[in-house]
């Protein structure tokens, strides 16, 4: 099928059913076979034990209004996304934003969104609220760059604002404030911990990724998926499942991926870009931080950890977004079921990542320490020293 011809996955064969998690994909209207339930799609589709903290029933109503929200919905109403088609639908200009130090996922969603709305005639502005803003070189390859402005430039009270992957306002960085003074400011996110600080929230905690949402959106938007938002998405998508390992790797993720690849991305591309194209730097970086790995066995089920410092990345000229993948190593540990990389970033904060198999909720425990996440994967920020971070930590696990 030609990129572009219809939007991906109206008429899927097979049939969406009730409780499929890619009926919620189908457009408005689209008479999905299977007879999917309204205000429903996803809910059915959520893994067993994917468990919404605060126990929000699927259909809960979203709370609107910025911040207090309590009760995380498993999905958002079908009517929250018709109020969102209609919001972007009748808006001339949109400012796009994600969260700091964009991953795959953050960046892949505002640009795909961005893209897509462009291409219907919306003036888009698009960004991230870093300090030092720069997209990190692993994710320059991404199409559709020419809509990023540097937060100096972003609407200061855009009259719609739409966020992606962001689970707390903070996660915005400098862009916090234009947050604060939209008209109207739809989240759309997959964090079970985001609170829904918008005034709009499109929140599926079931779903892969938050470009999975961005999917259901543009479907929903009736607005076709070419090439290069395809190529947005899957990046989205193979990122945030761990080249689907993790255990979001549903029926519906490889489904999403079937209805991309189709409409024109490489995989083994896109593969080599993300993953197989690190600076000698990185490979002795990557030594000295795995040489001082820590396992301790009787912690959280087995914890093994470690850190990079800006020292280490310096005589190699590594710029810090080099290291955020470390983890991936670390935590191929077998004897742990709890994995924590501590990065100092280039002001000298120490951004923590975690990871678990599954046993423990990094998500809560990183709560707890000012961040938040998923329950397998999240994170925080610090400006302890390291041992006093990991102390905090190891009172948690
Ligand atoms: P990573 O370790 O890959 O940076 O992040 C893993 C997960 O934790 C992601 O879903 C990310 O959004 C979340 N996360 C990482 N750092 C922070 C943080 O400082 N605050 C919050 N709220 N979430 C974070
Ligand atoms: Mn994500």
């Amino acid at each position: 099928m030609a990129a572009g011809d219809a939007p991906i996955g109206a008429g899927v064969p097979g049939g969406a059913t009730a409780g499929d998690p890619a009926a919620g994909d189908a457009p408005i209207g689209a008479g999905v076979p299977g007879g999917a339930t309204a205000g429903d799609p996803a809910a059915g589709g959520a893994p067993a034990g994917a468990a919404v903290p605060g126990g929000a029933a699927a259909g809960d109503v979203a709370v609107a209004g910025r911040g207090g929200a309590r009760g995380v919905p498993a999905q958002a109403p079908d009517a929250d996304w018709d109020r969102a088609v209609a919001l972007i639908s009748s808006a001339s200009e949109v400012a796009l934003a994600c969260h700091v130090s964009p991953d795959g996922d953050a960046l892949g969603s505002m640009l795909a969104a961005g893209a897509a709305l462009r291409a219907a005639g919306k003036r888009v502005t698009a960004s991230f609220g870093d300090r030092r803003f720069a997209v990190p070189r692993l994710l320059r390859f991404l199409p559709g760059q020419d809509l990023l402005v540097e937060p100096a430039r972003y609407p200061a009270a855009p009259e719609l604002m739409v966020t992606f992957d962001v689970s707390t306002v903070d996660r915005l960085g400098t862009l916090a404030e234009s947050a604060g003074r939209a008209g109207e400011l739809i989240v759309v996110d997959h964090h079970p911990s985001n609170p829904g600080f918008g005034t709009l929230n499109l929140i599926d905690p079931a779903a892969a990724s938050t470009t999975t949402l961005v999917e259901r959106l543009l479907h929903r938007l009736g607005l076709p998926i070419d090439e290069a938002i395809a190529t947005c998405l899957y990046v989205g998508l193979v990122t945030d499942t761990g080249s689907f390992r993790h255990s979001s790797t549903t029926p519906a993720a490889h489904d999403m991926a079937a209805r991309l690849v189709a409409a024109g991305p490489d995989p083994e591309e896109i593969a080599r870009r993300l993953w197989d194209s690190s600076p000698f730097g990185y490979l002795k970086v990557l030594g000295a931080v795995l040489g001082r790995a820590t396992l301790e066995p009787e912690v959280g089920g087995g914890l093994v950890w470690t850190f990079v410092t800006r020292a280490d990345r310096a005589p190699y000229g590594l710029p810090y977004d080099e290291v955020e993948g470390i983890i991936d190593v670390v935590r191929r540990t077998g004897e742990a079921e709890v994995t924590v990389v501590l990065k100092e970033d280039d002001d000298g904060a120490w951004q923590v990542s975690t990871r678990s198999r599954g046993g423990v909720d990094v998500a809560r425990v990183c709560s707890a320490l000012g961040g938040g996440g998923h329950a397998r994967a999240a994170g925080f920020t610090s400006r302890l020293p390291v041992e006093e971070t990991m102390a905090g930590l190891r009172a948690l696990l």
